[in-house]
């Protein structure tokens, strides 16, 4: 093992969407930033991405490999709604480049990338942290190194080994272990697919407490579903949800999984130079699953909170993270753990909340709220509207279509 006496700003722990996005805004303020990443696995993901963040982190076209219209929910019983997207769409993404991408944006605006992994914080005689890591030689052996860092962003992700090293609340985080399969798309003429629309299917056998979900991405797809429940077969599920689909026969590219958390930790940081950011910090949204955007926002609070402190030297600051994030976004995952409690927990539940998909008006607020990312103040009728039908299924008044 070799100590450096290099010394950063910032240390960046992961190169996914919030890591290389918290590099990259540090970076370019001018603080001298690592981005540490270990590299050499795509990450499993579905890579449906909303307007908000194509404009929000300046994403460009190219990195767009499908551009979806609608969505159709499909319900215990094989009804379906198609909930089209008025004058937008979702963008879906391929990861190996998408991250790549941003990681590339980050070195470009200064950071300095390396890749390892990384292995625990010790700390200086002067208290300052040292991030060890490990990194592979020409030779195939192993090499621990460390650099001092004023302040660390964990953002390795969902198992995260800074979060388990330095929040005790994280060693019992809760996950949805989610699964698919990367498949060659079918062409044009397949009755049941379409390159353009992503299907949410809601169905006790495919998934007892999520959804099952098909995403096209141009030459590929990702056939999908997730579960948290331990003894749950995820691949029979998709090889089912495959076969009923008549995707069944197509190539095989990639089968994958990796856990999603479902709650964020209640405290991000350790009160002295270490902040979460992304699925490290629990933060991806409930009922939905979606992460990339809350990753890249997570990141950019984190990256906040970090010049912050750099700048006052008040490990408090590190706490803003957390508060401006949840401030933001916290009402939406409030809403959207509620309904997954109710909604995702008996087939007749499904097949009512697939029925209220059918009114105009939820749709309209389902998609103003996942393109846009926020609840439209605009529209307090449609709200209104919205509650009382809710009120209706939940309690059984209006039948299910
Ligand atoms: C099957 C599946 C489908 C999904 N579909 C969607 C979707 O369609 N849309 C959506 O918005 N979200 C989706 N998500 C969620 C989304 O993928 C995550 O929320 C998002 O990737 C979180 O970004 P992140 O940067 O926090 O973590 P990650 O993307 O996991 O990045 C973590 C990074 O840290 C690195 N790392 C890990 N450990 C170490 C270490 N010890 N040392 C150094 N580096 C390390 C990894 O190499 C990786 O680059 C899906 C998730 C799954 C599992």
């Amino acid at each position: 093992m070799s100590t450096s006496s290099e010394t950063f700003d910032v240390v960046v722990v992961g190169g996914g969407p919030a890591g290389a996005t918290a590099a990259n805004d540090l970076a370019r303020q001018g603080h001298r930033v690592l981005l540490l990443d270990k590299a050499g696995r795509i990450k499993p993901c579905g890579g449906a991405i909303p307007p908000r963040l194509i404009n929000e982190f300046e994403i460009p076209d190219h990195l767009l490999v499908a551009r979806i219209s609608s969505a159709r929910m499909v319900s215990p019983s094989n009804r379906d709604v198609d909930m089209p997207i008025d004058g937008g769409f979702v963008g879906m993404v391929d990861r190996e480049h998408y991250d790549e991408w941003l990681r590339a944006r980050a070195a470009t605006g200064g950071a300095v990338r390396r890749t390892g992994t990384f292995s625990h914080i010790s700390r200086d005689q002067d208290d300052t942290a040292l991030v060890h890591y490990e990194r592979r030689m020409d030779d195939g052996s192993l090499h621990e190194d460390s650099v001092r860092a004023r302040a660390v962003i964990g953002a390795d992700g969902a198992v995260s080994a800074v979060a388990r090293q330095c929040i005790p609340e994280a060693s019992e985080i809760r996950y949805v272990f989610a699964y698919h399969e990367i498949i060659r798309s079918p062409d044009r003429s397949h009755p049941l697919f379409d390159a353009t629309r992503c299907d949410v299917v809601y169905r006790g056998q495919l998934s007892p407490d999520f959804y099952s979900w098909v995403f096209p991405h141009g030459p590929t797809t990702s056939i999908g579903t997730g579960s948290a429940h331990k003894g749950f077969s995820l691949r029979g599920s998709v090889a089912q949800f495959r076969k009923a689909a008549a995707l069944d026969d197509l190539e095989t590219i990639r089968r994958e999984g990796a856990p999603i958390p479902l709650k964020p930790l209640s405290r991000w940081d350790n009160g002295r130079d270490v902040v979460l950011a992304g699925d490290a910090a629990g933060v991806v949204a409930p009922a939905s699953g979606e992460g990339i955007y809350y990753a890249m926002a997570g990141g950019r609070a984190a990256a906040d909170a970090v010049a912050l402190f750099l700048k006052t030297g008040d490990a408090k600051a590190l706490s803003t993270a957390r508060k401006a994030f949840m401030r933001k976004h916290g009402a939406v995952f409030f809403i959207l753990g509620m309904m997954q409690r109710y909604w995702y927990t008996n087939d007749a539940r499904r097949e009512r909340f697939v029925a209220i998909c059918r009114d105009k008006d939820v749709q309209q607020l389902t998609w103003d709220a996942y393109m846009n990312k926020e609840l439209v103040r605009a529209k307090p009728l449609s709200h209104v509207r919205i509650f009382f039908k809710n009120i209706a299924h939940l309690t059984g008044l209006a039948k299910a279509a």
